[in-house]
Formats: structure tokens, sequence, C-alpha cells
């Protein structure tokens, strides 16, 4: 077993590692601290998330780094303002016995000037976000001509983020002769491309299998209805009173209103995405550390790579569109040796989904029911308990104690307990008594029929998840679009490529004639009604999924809608085939949309 003495680091950071409380290194840090120590090479370090890939390459990168010089020596680029600020702090914990080593951290939303001073005042190691970075080079506040290092940090997630073009230019301003670390849990295409264009002979190294989970985390799956899915929230959360957990939303929208939502739930949350002002994010993260909240619901980008100790339930409030990317969020939980649990909040429509995660991660998924109010109540009335007998007595109460000795000194012990745990049990109980239980949704049974009498009007629509869209924006596009009453729209059922809903009878024209005209992404809204009558979920709604299901190719979605079937096809498929295009000329070479991109950040 290697030590990082025997790795090769130096006294001061032996020293430094001690105080942080390291003891061992860990598999990517003991394979990739020896060979960057040795020589000047690049190197290709794929390890997943949470394995301690900072110190991997900070340590050597310290070691490297000539503190008598001010002079810029090495640069880390990373995706995110937050995780910039971590790896600077980190930095500075390595180096905390090398008095004359500086570090500067360079993100967007705060003052450039500010961090142009700081960098003047010399600065070895620069740690910057590409964009803010570009930004100074491009004004000339910065000098990364004479750098020995250039780390890539979370190179896939910067890629992912559309960082490719700043990251050449970035480059385009280091010596040829610098060594390039990248340092990235998976290896998309993009990556390897980046590899091939900008390192030489890069020495390669794997820690675990690429997409294995972390054996930490157990994941659990809950199936319901989609207008379930907050409640089911609230309740995973109830039943886990010391619930400390990261939810995961795709869209910064979605994130936003979930945190609001618990807010006035009465549950202390917090939203963290790109939308928010650097320094509502940094209170928001210092507020999370301190576990000041407990829960905190973030976008995949603005929550990427964060290290907080302990959380102990990452949950999947919608599941991403990537196995890998739910990877990530897993790995939010079960860090350091801790157990964590990841679960899913998921609708019938997903299922496959899941599946197709215990394939990806080579590990089963346990699908579990919603607690129900009498269990929640029986958990919070022990949980109660324990707090009850385990609190310290506070010695400020002593003066009021005779008081309210004499209050209470009629009861018996069987009745104080009694009264005590209905003060706080009545909360929950009175919450519960109301409401319904949420129903257990089996995973494989097909779905229910629905009849309103033929009051209503189902439409098709073509535009669904792929732009962005969940059950909830997309009912509040279409109540804002068709401007009509609260209510009016109804059973909005979103797929992957296109979504169904229904509205009165009476506002049938109303509804096609508001649409006439309406582009979402470059693309002609399409809408159809989708049944003759009544708002059944029928052929054509399965038939959506089935195409989904069959890999979700433009024929899939309505080969066989024997209804108006020839018709829609051919609308639709058109439709479709210009979108995607415009996608591809949009999305800066890497065949994603940008501006769904940023809506996750
Ligand atoms: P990654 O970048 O691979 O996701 P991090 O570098 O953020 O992982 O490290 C994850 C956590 O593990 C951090 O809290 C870090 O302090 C801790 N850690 C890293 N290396 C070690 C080690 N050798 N021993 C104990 N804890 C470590
Ligand atoms: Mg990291």
């Amino acid at each position: 077993m290697s030590t990082f003495k025997t790795l090769g680091l130096g006294e001061a950071l032996l020293q430094a590692i001690d105080a942080m409380g390291f003891v061992e290194p860990s598999e990517v840090q003991a394979k990739a601290i020896p060979i960057l120590l040795e020589k000047d090479t690049d190197i290709v370090a794929l390890a997943q998330t949470g394995t301690g890939k900072t110190a991997a390459f900070g340590f050597p990168l310290i070691e490297k780094i000539d503190p008598d010089s001010k002079k810029t020596q090495g640069l880390i680029l990373s995706p995110t303002r937050e995780l910039c600020l971590q790896i600077a702090q980190e930095i500075k914990n390595y180096s905390k016995f090398i008095p004359k080593l500086n570090s500067v951290a360079v993100y967007g939303g705060a003052s450039i000037h500010d961090q142009a001073r700081d960098i003047k005042r010399g600065a070895q190691i620069i740690v910057a976000t590409p964009g803010r970075m570009q930004d100074m080079i491009n004004r000339g506040l910065v000098d990364i001509s004479q750098i020995g290092y250039c780390v890539l940090d979370e190179a896939d997630e910067m890629l992912n983020m559309g960082f490719y073009e700043d990251i050449t230019k970035i480059l385009s301003h280091t010596p040829d002769e610098k060594s390039t670390w990248l340092f990235s849990a998976t290896m998309p295409r993009e990556v390897a491309t980046i590899a091939k264009k900008f390192m030489s002979n890069p020495v390669e190294i794997t820690v675990g299998s690429k997409n294995s989970s972390n054996k930490n985390v157990t994941h659990e799956y809950y199936v319901v209805s989609a207008r379930d899915r907050y409640p089911a929230l609230k309740r995973l959360a109830d039943a886990n009173p010391s619930i400390f957990s990261v939810i995961f939303c795709r869209t910064k929208r979605d994130t936003q209103s979930i945190a609001e939502k618990l807010i006035e739930d009465g549950y202390s949350a917090a939203a963290l995405h790109g939308d928010l002002s650097q320094n509502q994010r940094d209170l928001v993260m210092k507020s999370f550390r301190n576990r000041q909240i407990q829960m905190l619901v973030a976008t995949d980008v603005a929550a990427r790579g964060i290290d907080v100790n302990d959380i102990t339930h990452v949950i999947n409030y919608q599941l991403p569109d990537e196995n890998e990317t739910y990877n990530h969020r897993s790995g939010r939980t079960g860090r350091a040796g801790k157990e964590g649990v990841s679960i899913v909040i998921t609708t019938k429509s997903d299922v496959r989904k899941i599946k197709s995660l215990e394939r990806t991660l080579q590990t089963t998924f346990e699908q579990k029911t919603v607690p129900t109010g009498k269990e929640i109540c029986k958990i919070q009335l022990f949980n109660l308990a324990e707090k009850i007998e385990t609190t310290e007595i506070n010695d400020e109460i002593e003066e009021y104690l005779p008081e309210i000795n004499s209050h209470l000194e009629h009861l018996s012990k069987e009745e104080l307990i009694k009264k005590l745990v209905t003060v706080e049990f009545t909360r929950f109980h009175n919450y519960y008594k109301k409401s319904r239980d949420i129903q257990a949704i089996d995973a494989n049974s097909k779905g229910g029929d629905y009849d309103d009498n033929g009051k209503s009007t189902r439409f098709f629509i073509n535009i669904g998840e792929k732009d962005g869209y969940n059950w909830m924006n997309l009912k509040d596009f279409l109540k804002e679009t068709l401007n009509l009453g609260k209510d009016s729209v109804s059973r909005v059922d979103v797929k992957e490529k296109f979504s169904f809903f229904n509205t009165d009878n009476d506002q049938k024209e109303a509804v096609l004639a508001a649409f006439e005209n309406i582009i979402v992404d470059g693309r002609k809204v399409n809408i159809e009604i989708s049944e003759g009558r009544g708002g059944g979920r029928g052929r054509g709604d399965r038939r959506g999924g089935g195409g989904r299901r069959n890999g979700g190719g433009g024929r899939g979605g309505f080969r066989g809608d024997r209804r108006n079937g020839g018709e829609r096809k051919d609308n639709y498929k058109g439709n479709r085939d210009k979108g995607d295009r415009k996608d591809r000329n949009e999305s800066g070479g890497n065949g994603r949309d940008r501006r769904k991109r940023k809506d996750r950040y």
C-alpha cells in the first residue's frame, strides 16, 4: 500500500496532507501523482466523481511550482464558479505550509479588476472558468504565455457546457512546451478530440470501470403519476427527518419553482442555478455547507463536482437525459466512505430509463413505494422521542422550572409524555390526515384509461421534453399562448418529441388558431386534434410512447397511427427535421442545442 510519502511528495505538502487528515492516497492519486512528479508529461486521467481527482493534480502541481518566482506557472480550468472556488480553496489547503505560493480564482460574476489585481501581485496558480479566463486574456489582464502546466478539470462537463472554443483559444495563448493534464469522469467523443488535438502522447490512466457506480450508494426509485411528483418529494423528506440532500431538476425554471414550493411548505430549502447572481450562489453554498439548508435544489451544471460532506440523499426529481449525468448526480452522496441513497422519482413512462441505468451502472435499483401519511407520522414520532432522549439539558431553563413544574405537576408521567409528543406530532398528523395517499403505480401495467364523457378535446403538439418542456412548464406555456383561464388546460402529457393536452371542446377552434404562427426554437409549432372526441388516453398516446422506446426516430413516433396518420406523420417529420438541422447549426459543433444547455445550467 502506497503512502503519500512513497509517492514522492515533499515535506511541506506531507504536513498539509496530515493536517487535512488524508491517510492514504486514493487510487487515482496513487496512479497519477508518481507519473506527474517524475516527468513533465501530458496525461488523461479518468475517474468517477468523488475519487479525489483534485489532489491527484493539485499535489504534483504544487510540487512543480517554483514559489520563489511570482510568474504564473499553472492554470487550472474548471467548468463552474463553484468548482473554481472549491479548487482554489483546496489548493490553498494543500499549500498551507508554502507561504509564498499564491493561487487566485478567476470566474464570472465578480469584479474582473479585483481578480486582475490579485494576479498582478503574483499568482503562481490561476484557477479559472473558461469564459472569464478568455475575457481576461482579451483585455490583457493576464499573462499565461509562460505557464508550464495546464489542467483541464471536469473536462467532459466543460465541453458539455459548450466551452470548446474558449478552451481552444485559451490554449493558443499558452506555450507549446507546457504539459496538459486532463481530468474527467467520462470520456465522451469531445474529450477524446481535445486529447488528440492538444496533447502529445498523453499517459492514460483509468480508475474503476468507466461507468461503474459508487458501491456506497444505494439506488431507489418511486413510480408516481406526474401530478404526484412534488407531493412524493415532500413525503420522502418527511420520512427522513435528518435528510441533507441535493435535489436535481432538469431546468433552471423547475429548480427555482421546486425550491420556492419547498420553502413555502416550511422546508429549509434553496435553489442553485445559473440565473442567480454570484453573491446569491455563494450564500446558498455557504448555508448548505453549514447545514442551514437541508434541501439544495440544483441544476446539473450548478451542482457539478460540488463536494459537500455527508449528503444523505440525492434526489432525482426528474431523471436526466443521459445516464452519465445520473452517475454525476448520485456521486454527490456516498463520499469519503460514507453511505448514501440516490432516489429517483419517476413516472411510468420513464421506467425504461431505470432499466437502462441499471445496465449502464451495473447495479440494481430497488422500487419502493412512497411512505403513507401514517408511516410518516410514525417516523416523525420516533424521531421526536429520540430527540427528547438525546437532548442535552440547557441550564438556562433552571430559573423557569419552578413555575413550570407547578403548572404541570398534577400530570402523571404517562400523560406528560402523551401531551409533549402530541404538541409536535399534531402538525404532521393534521396534514396527512387530510391528504390522500399517493398511489403506487405498477411499473409494468398499461396506462389507465380516462374518460370525461367527451367534454374535452385532446390535442397533439410537436414540442416535448427535447425542447426543454415538462408537464408543468408546458402547461404554463400553453396557458400563456392560449390566453385561457386557470384549469383550462388539462392532462398535459409530455413525451420526448411531442406532447398531448386537453382543453374544453368549445375552445377547440381558438386553440388551433392560437398556434397558427408560433415558432419555438426556430421550428413552427404544429398542433392537431389527437382524438376525434373526448379525453381518452388514446391509441395516439401509447403509440407515441412506443415510438420513443424504439429509439425515438422520426418515423417511429407516429407510424401506425391509423386515424389521421399519414398527414400528421408528414407534418411532424418535416418539422422535426428542420428543427434538428437548426440545432446542429447553432450548437457550435457538438450536436447539442445551446439554448437548452443554457437552460440546464
Ligand atoms: P473528484 O474531483 O474526483 O470528484 P474531489 O477531489 O472533490 O473528488 O475529492 C472528493 C473528496 O474526497 C474531498 O472531500 C476530498 O477532500 C476527499 N479526499 C480526496 N483525497 C483523499 C484522501 N486521499 N483521503 C481522504 N479523503 C480524500
Ligand atoms: Mg473534481
